[in-house]
């Protein structure tokens, strides 16, 4: 086997089948999760949006984008603030109007995340978006204009220091990159759509690099998992731009569920993406809770606490998925005091009888008994009683867990 100059990735390879294999031997497994990581992640430029950094060297960021009128900034304020309470890092902001491009002056006063401006179609509301202290913007080259137009954003934004984001999106591809043979059924038509985005976004960075602009991310979003999936697998192998992850126009709650869990967790688990948004027709505080539960079962971060809860069978004894929501509530409720609960596992489990042995891991758990409820600690029952009581002694036992 030759490990010539060109084969660091087999260096790579070898170097980490022994290192799992000490780490497993000697059960590092943080360790080891660190560097499987560090290993996949695709490496980026880093790309500063505000006090955010997006590129592989930084934690992958959740995205979210107000769906209020952003003319009302009462309405609007509410919204980031609420959404950046629930963990949201980056918000993005429809700017259609002159009115929402001055308005971003007061909803930077009013919160601390970085806002993006999402500009479609007139130049100059990005203009009037920076000159308002914006963090960062998102355009379509598509319908934004001229070569000329996309030059004067690339240098306002230069000389403000901020970041644009390249929006490829199929909804929205210039002409020049519709596929011509698309309804030719020999011809695979993800494999078209995917390599339209990626021509068209390809296109587009080129010409902010033209005029200088180097501060990109990318993001090539189609509404079926398949083409985005490939447009950002290919894309990824191109070049070192940050990639905004997305499956565009996902639909409502369970659709979006799926498709964001599929296209985005699919690619992260790849080592593609930087930032993520996760599309869902409804309450946008739903896309930070959907995100956040992607970033965790992707490894990307550290579920905390880490819950478990069982299937349900004919043994459940009590009704389990109050139990787990009240549970949960608890947890977030602890959480959105801004504490923070050391690495553990909770179990919520449907029956008393072999609930504690199944879940025997768990540092704390509860199983439904009849009429009753046990609280555990790792598999061993420490008390059994009525609900109220059960979940109080719980509580007790959850704030044991928080970090001091
Ligand atoms: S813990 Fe009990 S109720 Fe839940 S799946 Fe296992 S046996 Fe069934």
């Amino acid at each position: 086997m030759s490990y010539g100059s060109n084969n660091k990735v087999g260096l790579h390879k070898l170097a980490f089948n022994f290192f799992e294999k000490v780490c497993y031997k000697i059960k590092i497994k943080n360790i080891l999760t660190v560097y499987i990581m560090e290993f996949r992640r695709r490496k980026t430029r880093s790309v500063k949006v505000g006090k955010v950094v997006i590129g592989s060297e930084h934690p992958v960021s959740i995205q979210s984008m107000t769906n209020t009128d952003s003319e009302n900034i009462f309405a609007t304020i509410n919204q980031i603030q609420g959404l950046e309470k629930a963990g949201c890092e980056i918000i993005r902001i429809a700017v259609p109007t002159k009115k929402a491009a001055e308005n971003i002056k007061i909803f930077i006063e009013n919160c601390s995340i970085p806002i993006i401006a999402d500009i479609h179609y007139d130049y100059k509301l990005a203009l009037c978006a920076i000159k308002s202290g914006v963090d960062g913007i998102r355009i379509n080259p598509g319908n934004i204009g001229s070569e000329e137009n996309v030059k004067i954003v690339a240098e306002a934004a230069g000389e403000a220091g901020i970041p644009i984001r390249i929006g490829a999106n199929t909804g929205s591809l210039p002409r020049v990159y519709h596929p011509k043979n698309k309804d030719d059924v020999r011809i695979n038509r993800t494999e078209l759509f995917a390599e339209a985005l990626v021509q068209s976004a390809m296109y587009q960075c080129e010409l902010l690099e033209k005029f200088c602009f180097k501060d990109i991310k990318v993001s090539l979003k189609a509404s079926d998992v398949v083409t985005t999936v490939k447009a950002y697998r290919k894309f990824a192998l191109k070049t070192d731009f940050p990639l905004h992850l997305g499956v565009t126009e996902a639909g409502t709650l369970t659709q979006s569920l799926v498709k964001s869990s599929i296209g985005i967790g699919g690619l992260l688990t790849e080592g593609i993406g930087d930032t993520i948004r996760v599309s869902i027709t409804g309450n946008p505080l739903d896309e930070i809770k959907a995100a956040g539960q992607i970033l965790e079962n992707t490894g990307h971060r550290k579920a905390r606490p880490e819950i478990i809860s069982c299937p349900t069978c004919g043994r459940t004894a009590v009704d389990l998925i109050t139990l787990a929501e009240k549970i949960e509530k608890k947890i977030e409720d602890i959480k959105s005091l801004g504490k923070r609960f050391t690495a553990c596992k909770i179990a919520v489990m449907g029956c008393a009888v072999n609930g504690p042995g199944e879940a025997k891991e768990a540092d704390l758990g509860i199983a439904g008994a009849k009429g009753r409820y046990v609280v555990f600690k790792k598999g061993t029952p420490i008390g059994a009683y009525e609900e109220e009581k059960a979940i109080e002694l719980f509580h007790t036992e959850l704030l044991k867990l928080i970090e001091i």
